[in-house]
């Protein structure tokens, strides 16, 4: 399915963003996105976080909640370069494409 993979792009930049607000996990994410109506499967989602932990841009820390282990990602210093370059280039494609609309 072609959506699935073109729209795995805006994903990563909306878990890079959440990121960079404060640490993340997994299931809070996943309900993130969906509240702006992407559905991402656990088998899409967490190779999706190990991948941007293992390029660099995130990090993670394994905390103790109510009795389970929990992994938090944050971004990197890295992560908010990109976050930022993500940023520029989101600006300048949104005004193109919306243009006349
Ligand atoms: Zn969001």
């Amino acid at each position: 399915m072609i959506d699935r993979e073109f729209f795995l792009g805006f994903i990563k930049i909306h878990i890079l963003y959440h990121a960079v607000k404060g640490p993340i996990y997994g299931a809070d994410i996943a309900a993130e996105l969906a509240r702006h109506g992407y559905t991402i499967s656990p088998g899409t989602l967490y190779p999706t976080l190990h991948r941007l932990s293992r390029e660099g841009y995130l990090e993670s820390e394994t905390r103790v909640v109510e009795g389970k282990m929990r992994k938090y990602y944050r971004a990197t210093g890295e992560g908010k370069r990109l976050l930022a370059a993500s940023r520029r280039k989101i600006a300048e494609l949104v005004a193109e494409v919306m243009e006349g609309i």
